[in-house]
């Protein structure tokens, strides 16, 4: 096990890990042995010849002089060598508090260190110092054998963990590191510092055989090594381009780097502690301001120094916000240095493109976007489904990145369990790493679980609820969620919290712009505490890039002046955006809802030029239509084709460092160049849609399906009425509409409404290219017509009709607004007849044992209460609350009611399917009051009209 890394997660935290305290207490005599465990699939079923597909796990064996220990098994060999640790440790009862120096201690310790490492023995032992050593020995002149005491800032752990215990502002600070590292060697008698600089050496000689050991060690040349690094210039203005790092023939890296930094030698140089990935070796490198003064003062020399004027350093922010630190000056970012166990320098180059994607690590939604590989295509979606349509990592491994990026603690999720409030469980730090592979697992399993928010009356038992807790390393909190919904799996409830905090985030930094004393109000909307002044201290880089950045985008927004994207590809028609899609309408088409696997390419093109240049291209990219996983044109656009159709579209760019970071390695290139006039160009195809849940238990069920059988049940009703005129209250994409041009009927006028934009675009599509051919010429329609709005509104465009439909919509709706939509209907618009079909809640368990077979948690299923068809679903309700909602509904406005059903039968129990009401007006219209004095009011948005001239003049 890696001494470094131990030792650099005990001090992280505010208790060590139980491998970090094991190695604490035993070093390198615990041996730690992980054994991979095959398990094939449940579903084996004999004599396949291919393989099952298997699944590991891990088991830890760990080895201690007076103790041997077994873990379970787990999902990742980390989580198995924590819990080995984890059960060593209470079976020996090792307290973690004895092994915590106080900041005295500390600072002995320190002393003591820095002294260790110039002695016989370290050079022979094996740490990433030694490589600088090696060099050491082999210059000639006044730095022979003499280390930078920034090589000792930047490779020693144990040293920078004793700092911070010493000081906690190390955490954040370069500068204080390195002067208390000096410090320590000035109190140390066995090393001394050169006159005015900051390089350090044995006082006295060392062994012969000790200098030959390390010479014998390393000797070989490595030759020509070059490297690209990132130059991060301290003003915001300038910007960040890759530089090439020459460390060929053993030449020092250290000193290139101070060569390529301006200053005189590498002693003169601070280091960050790593960036990004813990295994790499990429730090921050910046100007010792202080180094001049640090060092004459270690001299006793308290008279000014000659030439040099103290300059009041300035923080460079983009490199700041990178680290979490404070940088100064201009900065190098490289991945280069030495490891423990190889004696060969360790280099990797750093693209722009790296650097791109690290800043984007850094937002609430980046992680999101990098892992899904959509970046240009991908948005944190705006509900969370914890069942197979939700891809990428779950909001709680999100949540977890997005602390980890901030350097704040691990966040704290703490489950209720209402049926017994007493036992409250904290996920400890153990548990909490043990469990979260567990529930991945799960959430992958839980094909089909929507989350179900139960709602309050019913959760009665084993129903949970999660807090959420992000805390700063020093335990001080910033934000609280306390989310009132209750769950009825303990993951959901932590998935559905973590998702919360997660979008609220997300909308916070797309405006951390805003007054501290906003913050707050920000997030008391949403259950979310906030604690304005510990998040702005932690914030405090990024609201400062932030800051900037929103006036530098500005800035180049502005230099984009009225650019007017032409887009060659978008035809306006009465008034609605048609694209040009290829390929004929196949039929099936994603709604929401539904899983679309599409394939798309973006390319970014200059104005009037015609050559593209890729920057994303995903061949399948799947998401749930409805839930905004992908970025609003592009769902737009989505929408309005068919499975095997592809369209085009163009947007205007978004920020510079969203296109760098999926440039790729075109990324340098780009950089340099001027985007200015250029636009993104998004060429999609549709590959494949499968049906939402609801559609699915429908079909599996009914046939017809369920869907046309209402559609049946309308037109019955509306032939035997001899209606002439119907309304289409909610018609999504048409499909009444649609069906009535199929069917003989006595319907000359239909109007639909719905404030789904694609919904009603997609409508007018079909309803256009069925009205135009031919094919339809005895339909007795005449004028067909959409509008936009909201069925809660009264519009006196849609007074009077003979029909009012309004198929499962209400439960779309918070059931407030259904019952407001009742009241306008009956009320305002006063159709003769109304017909309302809604799910029967009763029904579901039916359907869902139709839809999951078997599934591992059956039994669970059948007592708990169901979920709901489709998770868009406010409500479903049973029959009683269905009936009694039209009864008192039609009481009020002077209607009568029948009840009635498509699929199943009324009889039976649990009754329909789809359950429907039937209201009649008793009255006559006169009598209305309302209407009249709201003539005027038309708040609907016409969509789409179409009228056949010729048929009505007939
Ligand atoms: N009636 C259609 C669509 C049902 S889906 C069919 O049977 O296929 C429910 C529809 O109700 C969605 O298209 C949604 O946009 C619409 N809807 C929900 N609330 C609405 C409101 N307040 N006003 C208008 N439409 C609404
Ligand atoms: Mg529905």
């Amino acid at each position: 096990m890696g001494t470094q890394e131990s030792l650099a997660v005990a001090a992280k935290r505010p208790t060590p890990t139980p491998k970090a305290l094991i190695y604490q207490k035993f070093g390198s005599k615990a041996c730690y042995r992980t054994e991979e465990i095959l398990q094939s699939a449940d579903n084996d079923c004999l004599g396949l010849v291919i393989p099952q597909q298997t699944n590991s796990v891990y088991r830890c064996y760990l080895d201690l002089p007076e103790l041997s220990v077994t873990s379970d098994t787990f999902s990742r060999k980390k989580d198995a060598e924590q819990a080995a640790a984890q059960i060593a440790i209470e079976k020996l009862g090792i307290q973690s508090t004895i092994n915590n120096p106080t900041p005295q201690e500390a600072w002995n310790e320190l002393v003591a260190r820095v002294s260790g490492v110039f002695t016989d023995e370290f050079l022979s032992s094996s740490h990433p110092l030694i490589g600088h050593f090696r060099v050491a020995f082999g210059r000639v002149g006044d730095y022979y054998g003499m280390l930078p005491i920034s090589a000792i800032a930047a490779c020693d752990v144990k040293a920078n963990n004793l700092c911070k215990i010493i000081d906690p502002k190390t955490e954040s600070d370069p500068l204080s590191v390195t002067s208390l590292i000096l410090k320590a060697v000035k109190m140390s008698g066995s090393i001394c510092l050169t006159d005015g600089k900051l390089w350090i050496q044995k006082q006295g000689p060392y062994s012969p055989e000790a200098l030959q050991s390390l010479l014998d060690r390393y000797s070989v040349s490595m030759g020509c090594i070059q490297l690209e690094a990132i130059h991060i210039p301290c003003s915001i203005e300038e910007h960040v381009e890759t530089l090439t790092l020459d460390v060929s023939d053993n030449q020092y890296y250290l000193d290139e780097i101070a060569k390529k930094l301006n200053v005189a030698d590498s002693s003169q140089i601070l280091v960050s502690r790593t960036v990004g990935k813990a295994s790499s070796e990429m730090k921050l490198y910046f100007p010792n301001l202080e180094a001049p003064f640090l060092a004459s003062i270690s001299s006793d020399i308290h008279a000014n120094v000659e030439g040099n004027i103290k300059m009041e350093p300035i923080l460079n922010k983009r490199a700041s916000y990178l680290s979490c630190q404070n940088i100064y000056g201009d900065a190098i970012l490289a991945n280069i240095g030495y490891k423990w166990k190889s004696p060969d320098l360790f280099y990797e180059d750093i693209s722009l493109c790296s650097y791109y994607r690290m800043l984007l690590n850094k937002v609430p939604d980046g992680y999101y976007k990098l892992s899904r590989e959509a970046i240009l295509a991908a948005e944190l979606p705006t509900s969370f489904t914890p069942r197979s349509n939700w891809k990428g990592p779950t909001p709680r491994d999100l949540l977890c990145v997005f602390c980890r990026q901030h350097r704040l603690s691990e966040p704290i999720f703490s489950v209720r369990s209402l049926s017994s409030p007493e036992t409250s469980s904290e996920l400890s730090e153990m548990c909490k790493k043990s469990k979260s592979s567990k529930l991945n697992e799960e959430i992958e399993m839980a094909d089909g679980g929507a989350a179900d928010v139960i709602d309050k009356d019913m959760g009665k038992s084993g129903s949970f609820r999660c807090e959420v807790k992000i805390l700063s390393r020093s335990q001080e909190p910033i934000v609280v969620c306390s989310l009132a919904d209750t769950y009825r799996k303990e993951n959901d409830a932590i998935q559905s919290s973590a998702f919360k905090v997660l979008v609220w985030l997300n909308k916070l930094f797309k405006q951390l712009d805003m007054p501290m004393e906003k913050l707050f109000s920000f997030g008391c909307a949403e259950d979310i505490n906030v604690y304005p002044l510990n998040f702005s201290r932690e914030f405090a880089t990024c609201l400062s890039i932030y800051g900037v950045k929103q006036n530098y985008s500005l800035k180049r927004c502005s230099s984009l002046g009225s650019l007017c994207i032409n887009q060659p590809h978008i035809k306006q028609e009465n008034g609605m955006i048609l694209l040009n899609i290829e390929g004929r309408d196949s039929g099936v088409f994603p709604s929401p809802g539904s899983l679309t696997c599409i394939s798309y390419v973006v390319a970014l093109v200059r104005k009037g030029e015609s050559s593209k240049y890729c920057l994303e291209s995903n061949d399948e990219f799947e998401f749930e239509i409805g839930t905004g996983a992908v970025i609003n044109q592009l769902e737009a656009c989505v929408t309005q084709l068919s499975v095997n159709q592809a369209a085009q579209f163009s947007i205007e760019l978004p920020s510079k460092d969203l296109i760098l970071a999926a440039a790729g390695e075109s990324a340098k290139h780009l950089s340099r160049s001027n985007l200015w006039n250029c636009y993104l160009d998004y060429t999609v195809k549709v590959l494949r849609v499968s049906e939402a849940l609801e559609d699915r238990m429908e079909q599996a069920l009914f046939s017809p399906p369920l869907s046309k059988q209402r559609v049946q049940f309308a037109v019955a009703h509306i032939n035997e009425s001899r209606a002439t005129t119907l309304v289409d209250f909610g018609c999504g994409s048409g499909s009444l509409l649609e069906l009535l041009l199929e069917h003989t009927t006595t319907i000359e006028k239909i109007v639909g409404v719905d404030l789904s934009r694609k919904g009603l675009i997609r409508a007018a599509k079909i309803l256009h290219q069925k009205l135009s051919s031919n094919s339809l010429m005895q339909t007795s329609i005449r004028t067909a017509v959409l509008y936009d709005g909201s069925i809660t509104d009264f519009d006196a465009r849609l007074y009077g009709f003979d029909v009012g439909t309004c198929l499962e919509v209400i439960e779309h709706m918070e059931e407030d607004q259904a019952c407001l939509f009742g009241d306008v209907v009956l009320s305002s618009f006063c159709p003769n007849a109304l017909i309302v079909s809604t799910p029967n809640y009763e029904y579901n368990s039916i359907l869902h044992r139709s839809t999951i077979p078997n599934k591992e948690d059956d039994s669970e299923e059948k007592s708990a209460p169901c979920k709901f068809r489709n998770h868009d679903h406010k409500f479903e309700w049973t029959r009683e609350q269905f009936n009694r909602w039209a009864t008192d509904l039609a009481l009020r406005h002077n209607y009568s009611v029948e009840f009635s059903g498509v699929g199943g039968s009324g009889d039976v129990e649990p009754g329909f399917a789809s359950q429907i009401a039937v209201f009649r007006r008793n009255s006559s219209r006169e009598a209305g009051k309302c209407w009249k004095m709201e003539e005027s009011s038309q708040p609907y948005e016409l969509i789409w009209e179409w009228t056949d001239s010729s048929r009505s003049a007939l």
